[in-house]
Formats: C-alpha cells, structure tokens, sequence
C-alpha cells in the first residue's frame, strides 16, 4: 500500500530487492554503486541505469519427476545491462537462489564484463532447485524446460548463458539443444561452457581459476609475496577453486586449507592437490579425503594462518563476523559477491588487499567470449592461443585497477567499479535514450 509520507503525497514503498537498506546480494550492490558515484563526472546523470536491471523473468518450470508426479520450480533469467553489448552470465541450479541474488550476479557480470573490456552486457540466470535430488532425466527436462521458457529473450546475439554453481557442460549441451531445436536451427553461439565437441572452447573449463591464479600472481608481485612459498586457502574446490588451487600448488605454493559443502581439511604442510582433486571427482567432496590432513570444524576454516584465502563457493561468505581473524595478506574472490561491504571495511583496515570478484573471477568470461567468437567464425584456436590472449588481458585489466587505486587512493574493488561503470555509461550516453 502507498504510504503517506507528506500532506498529499503517497509514495509507493520500494520492492525489498530495490531497498538500498535491504542487504541482501542486490542490496551490497547497490552499495558498491554508491561508493562509486562520486568518481563518475558527467556520466554519473546515468547512474540510475546501473541501479536497475533492464529486465527481469520470472518463470515457472513444471517437470514430470521419475515417480509419475509433477514437481514445479521457479527459475530466472535477468538482464542487468545491455549498453555495450548482448547480455552474458551463468546459470545457477541451488536450492537458495533467490530473485536478488540473480539480479545481483547479473549486475555483478556487468561490471565485470566491463572491466576485462570484452563487449557484453550483464546477465544471470538461476532455478531454485537442489540438482543433487533430481535424476539425471530430472535434471535435463528442468534444464529443458527452463531453457524453453527463457528461449523468448536469450540467443547469440541477445543474451548467452554460461555454467555457474552446479550447472556444467552437460546442462549447457542441453540448453544449447532445446533452444536450436526450437529455432530449428543449430545455434552453437547461443552457450558458452559447451563440450569441446560441441563448439566449446579449449581452455575454458579451466578459465576462471586460471584467471584467479593469474591476477593473484600480479598481486602478490606488487606487494612482495613470494607466491612459491606462499601457503593458500580455498574454500569451495570445484570449477574455480579445484583449477586455482591446482594452479597456486603447480607454482608452489601449499594449499593448507580446503573448504567444501562436505567439511573442511587442513594439513600445515600443505595438502595433495591432485590427489584431492581425483577424490572430489569421484566422491563430490573433500569429506573422507584420506590423503594427508585432519578434518576440522568449519568455522576454524577463516582463522587458518595463510598468506592467500580463496573463496570461491557461494556468495556472503567473508561477514563482519569472521573478517576480523582471517590471517591472509591477500583474499581473492573467485565467488561472485563472497566478502559483505562491512567485512570489505574491516579487511581494508587491517591491510589484507582484496581482488574483487568483478576482477579476479572474469576469466571465465573471457574464455566464453572467445568460444562465442570462435563459434560465430567456425574456427576454433589452440589452447595455447586461447591461454596466452587470456593471460594478457587478465594482466592489463589487473594492471589498469592497480593504477586507478592508487590515483584515487581505493580499493580494487572501488577501482573496477569505477573503470566498469564508466564503460557502461560512456556506451549508455553514446547510444541515447530511446525513443
Ligand atoms: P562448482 O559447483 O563447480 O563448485 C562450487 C563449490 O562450492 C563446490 O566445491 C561446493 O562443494 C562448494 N560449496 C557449496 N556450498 C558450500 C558451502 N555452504 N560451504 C562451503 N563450500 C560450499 O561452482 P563454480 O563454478 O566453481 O563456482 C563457484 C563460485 O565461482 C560461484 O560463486 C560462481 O558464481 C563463481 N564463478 C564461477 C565461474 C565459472 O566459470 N564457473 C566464473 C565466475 C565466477
């Protein structure tokens, strides 16, 4: 209902996932927009822009489970931004997926895709679901039909998904099926993350944690951390914490601490990454990992002595709660949106140097930029090709943050957010209002 709120004027209350003061993943956001504003000049009439998603799905997906019943989940597709190009971000199959959480990670690839510079918009797209309970057929006839029902606003040239938290390969084979089937053409453009065989892209399975690993080793250089004697923590060891954290130990740093949705191992020495990689591949999970290392409580996971903390599970993970004991020099965030605006100020104070998420999680789509471009040509590059022209512009974006830092005296996240958004409105204000 509109509330009074002078003689004569009613004034609609806004929706929770627009409420400023409402932090849940959009409302951090929206923090994070404001702490940019004042950096923006003339751009900053557009900044609305950034504080609304272009547009917003919601859609039912009715399934027929194994045992003859009809199950019903609710999935989304959200376009945060489409000034500089089509939208593009994953798809996320978790039982807490909410409407604010997509809206937030599809701003959150706005921002990003901004600061690597590659030409896409922002976009995300979620089922709330718990994959781990539904079949293999389950899951495809979900994934089917979430497919069928965003079908009317995604396609290559429009909006592109890609795999998120417990979306893979497969899922995005399907996705990329239903939607051909039902253009009557095969769109392999319409996906990033496919299989190989399909279109996908050497390289990018591997991309996001490459893309952590790379930028953390640009990091460590500008404040003097040896990253070979360095001792590394990651909490959530599948796409993007598995491949970073194999990375850091290949460089020689000793992963000490993994942290998963199964429970938490430690060992000081450092653990078997590759023998721990082989048992999550085949159990789902770090528990009842029997290669070196003890299990302990979850909560201790934050205050482990490191040098480098990785979070890459979900979101609002690193709170006012715990950011007080994290002993890293260094947090990179491989998770979109891990650390909360209040864990960010106590990290700040302390002096432990944060990678934004926008930053060091942005490999992944720069891979997918590459296999949409290599799907679009029907010429597909070498993985070396396809590494090298990661690694350089994982570097420059790096080296581009580090600089506005420094120039403006602020954080890295601050720093990306004001390369991005000005990207972003620089493309709204060339392109004008329509009509
Ligand atoms: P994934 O499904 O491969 O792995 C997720 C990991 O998080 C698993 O190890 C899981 O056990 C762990 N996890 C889940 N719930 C947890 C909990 N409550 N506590 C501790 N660990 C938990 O997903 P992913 O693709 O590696 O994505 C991880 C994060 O990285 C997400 O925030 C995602 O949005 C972000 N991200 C992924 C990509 C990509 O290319 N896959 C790109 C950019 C950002």
């Amino acid at each position: 209902m509109p509330s009074q709120t002078a003689p004569g004027v009613f004034t609609q209350a806004l929706p929770s996932y627009l409420d400023p003061n409402h932090l849940g993943p959009w409302g951090i956001y929206l923090q994070q927009v404001d702490r940019v504003a004042p950096y923006l000049g003339k751009l900053g009439r557009w900044v609305d822009t950034l504080k609304r998603p272009k547009r917003t799905l919601i859609v039912d997906v009715p399934i027929h489970l194994d045992n003859g019943t009809v199950a019903h989940f609710e999935g989304y597709r959200v376009q945060h931004n489409t000034s500089r190009g089509p939208g593009k971000g994953g798809v996320r199959f978790h039982q807490d997926v909410t409407l604010s959480e997509v809206m937030a990670l599809s701003a959150w690839m706005s921002i990003k895709n901004a600061a690597v510079n590659v030409p896409y918009g922002g976009a995300k797209g979620g089922i709330r679901v718990d994959p781990k309970l539904l079949s293999r057929g389950e899951l495809e006839r979900v994934t089917r039909r979430y497919t069928s029902e965003i079908g009317i606003i995604i396609g290559p040239s429009k909006d592109i998904p890609a795999p998120d938290v417990n979306t893979n390969e497969q899922v995005m084979a399907w996705m990329m099926d239903t939607y051909s089937m039902n253009e009557g053409a095969t769109a392999t453009g319409v996906v990033t993350g496919k299989p190989v065989d399909l279109g996908g892209s050497l390289g990018r399975r591997e991309a996001t944690g490459r893309g952590v690993f790379t930028v953390g080793v640009e990091a460590a250089r500008r404040i003097g951390l040896d990253v070979s004697r360095s001792r590394v923590a990651v909490q959530g060891f599948g796409n993007v914490g598995g491949v970073a954290g194999k990375l850091f130990a290949e460089a020689g740093a000793r992963v000490v601490a993994v942290q998963d949705h199964g429970g938490t191992i430690y060992n000081e020495a450092g653990l078997h990454v590759p023998a721990l990689l082989d048992h999550v591949g085949r159990h789902g999970s770090v528990a009842g990992f029997e290669g070196g290392g003890q299990v302990i409580p979850n909560e201790d996971f934050w205050g482990i002595p490191c040098d480098i903390l990785i979070p890459a599970a979900l979101e609002g993970q690193i709170t006012d709660k715990n950011a007080g004991r994290i002993q890293a020099r260094m947090v990179i965030e491989g998770a979109n949106g891990p650390t909360t605006p209040q864990a960010d100020d106590i990290l700040h104070d302390r002096g432990v140097l944060v990678l934004p998420d926008v930053l060091a999680n942005a490999g992944g789509v720069t891979v997918s930029y590459f296999e949409w471009v290599q799907d679009f040509s029907s010429f597909f590059w070498t993985e070396d090709e396809i590494n090298a022209r990661l690694v350089k512009i994982m570097k420059d974006a790096f080296s581009a943050v580090w600089q506005v830092s420094e120039d403006h005296k602020v954080s890295l996240r601050t720093a990306t957010f004001i390369i991005a958004c000005q990207r972003i409105l620089h493309a709204r204000d060339l392109r004008g209002l329509y009509p």
